[in-house]
């Protein structure tokens, strides 16, 4: 592709996302294809030949779209939001148009230290502590997922709970991992990954009303193992969990951490970015005392496309230790000298994307002054639908929603929970192939409910009193 074709083409591609941003609303929310569809319209074979770059538009619109559910959609309310931005796509377009592989300081001194700079950034915006900043022992890089900063959290855990026997050894002893019932799949995905079992991660039980980690029963596992001869090694708390954005008491299970030797890792996978607000920043209490490293996705809620994760660690030593593997061909002065940062050793591959070129480009676009209003504003809406339902004796509220989560059911008084669940299933399902919004669910001791994910960029109050209408219409006429 010459330069000039380049240049042709990009404006074309920019132009169909603005387009495409612009009426987005117009289409249905979940994409209305069966399985199989969009694989039945696509060549078996790849050309012989060059195609244009028309044909490959055409086809986008053609036969992509139809298969896209469509997450920047305003009424877009499953799972948790996948933001994206103007500033995020183009920070992406320059990220790939630099084409540049960060895995050490020497093969991009930008990338890395842009990096530093806007993950220190973001944790002063967060307000998270000292330690967890470069200028210290500790230090935040940009991994991929939540899913591989639970990884890595785990490794670095492993490394200092074996005072590093693991690297050269591998596992030894039985070491155990805390979750609550509601922790994130991830986490027993990377105790198995990492080698440390699924039968060596406890399920620490919930409070039934918040669903938050109950300390008291954690010490109780904790001291079952230890008496059995295992080597508790990291707790994994949540602030907002993903079924309903409860938050485990970090203040009380740092102290249980600290007592037995234990990491603590805090994943904030979606709610931790809402500490940019201060009337939001109670959700981090205990963080600042005890946590050893932390995680939060500006990918889900702010602004930033997938994917980015910010990770931080309060000792980067014990990390690199884990991680840190060197081959012949990457030796270089700068990384003997010891005074740069070289990524690679953070994370699970060798290769990176220059991704924190999105993220700066989102924090200076907005300032922090527009991500907090980004933020309250999805709050904001969020605390009033939660009026709507609980002004409707139709419904209830399930937990507690102090961010853009709602979960709630419709009552089907006259139903037992069986049939409940199914008629709550049901609705969803109608709801969501009706394609004006989409909405997913969640189980909470045996009941079904309803999730409504207020975090789309583009959702205003009209989206949200327009699914709530959807919803209350799909009730059957009592
Ligand atoms: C979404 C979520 C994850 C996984 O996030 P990815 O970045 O998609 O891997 C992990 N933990 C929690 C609490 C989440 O909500």
């Amino acid at each position: 592709m010459s330069s000039a074709e380049f240049r042709a083409h990009g404006r074309q591609v920019v132009d169909w996302i603005a387009d495409y941003l612009e009426t987005i609303e117009t289409r249905p929310v979940r994409a209305q294809v069966a399985p199989g569809d969009i694989a039945a319209q696509l060549p078996g074979h790849p050309p012989e030949q060059p195609e244009p770059f028309a044909a490959v538009l055409a086809d986008l619109d053609r036969i992509v779209l139809p298969g896209i559910t469509h997450w920047q959609h305003p009424r877009h309310f499953a799972y948790f939001p996948a933001n994206s931005s103007g500033p995020a796509i183009l920070g992406e377009l320059l990220s790939a148009g630099l084409g540049v592989q960060g895995m050490l300081w020497i093969t991009s001194p930008a990338c890395t230290e842009l990096e530093t700079v806007v993950v220190d950034w973001l944790a002063e915006l967060m307000d998270l502590p000292a330690r967890f900043r470069s200028a210290g022992a500790g230090g935040g890089v940009i991994q991929d997922s939540a899913s591989s900063a639970n990884l890595v959290a785990l490794l670095a855990a492993l490394q200092r709970a074996s005072a590093g026997a693991v690297t050269a050894g591998g596992i030894q002893r039985r070491h155990t991992v805390y979750v609550s019932s509601q922790t994130h799949s991830s986490m027993e995905k990377a105790a198995r990954i990492a080698g440390v079992g699924a039968d060596n991660v406890r399920v620490v039980g919930v409070d039934p009303v918040t669903q938050a980690m109950d300390p008291t029963h954690l010490r109780r596992l904790i001291e079952a193992d230890v008496e059995a001869g295992a080597l508790p090694t990291m707790v994994c708390a949540t602030v907002g969990t993903t079924a309903t954005t409860a938050i485990d008491p970090v203040g009380e299970i740092g102290p249980v951490c600290r007592e037995f030797g234990i990491w603590l890792h805090v994943d904030a996978a979606y709610a931790g970015v809402a500490a940019i607000c201060s009337e939001l920043r109670w959700i981090n209490d205990g963080v600042a005392g005890y946590a050893d490293s932390y995680c939060t996705d500006p990918h889900k809620w702010l602004l930033t496309n997938f994917d980015c994760t910010a990770f931080w660690v309060a000792d980067r030593a014990e990390l690199t230790g884990a991680l840190s593997v060197l081959p012949e061909y990457l030796r270089n002065q700068a990384s003997e000298s010891g005074t740069v940062l070289d990524y690679r050793d953070w994370q699970v591959p060798l290769g990176r994307r220059f991704r924190a070129l999105k993220l700066w480009a989102v924090i200076r676009w907005y300032g922090a002054a527009g991500l907090r209003s980004h933020i309250r504003g999805h709050v904001g809406l969020a605390q009033e639908f939660a009026s709507w339902v609980a002004a409707d004796p139709r419904f209830e509220i399930v937990t507690p929603h102090p961010l853009s989560l709602v979960c709630f059911r419709p009552l089907w008084t006259e139903l037992p929970v069986d049939a409940a669940n199914q008629a709550t299933m049901s609705l969803l399902e109608e709801l969501n192939a009706s394609g004006e919004l989409f909405l997913t669910h969640c189980s909470m001791n045996g009941v079904v409910a309803l999730r409504l994910a207020i975090g789309a960029p583009s959702t205003e109050h009209r989206h949200v009193e327009q699914a709530w209408r959807a919803i209350q219409a799909a009730l059957p006429p009592t």
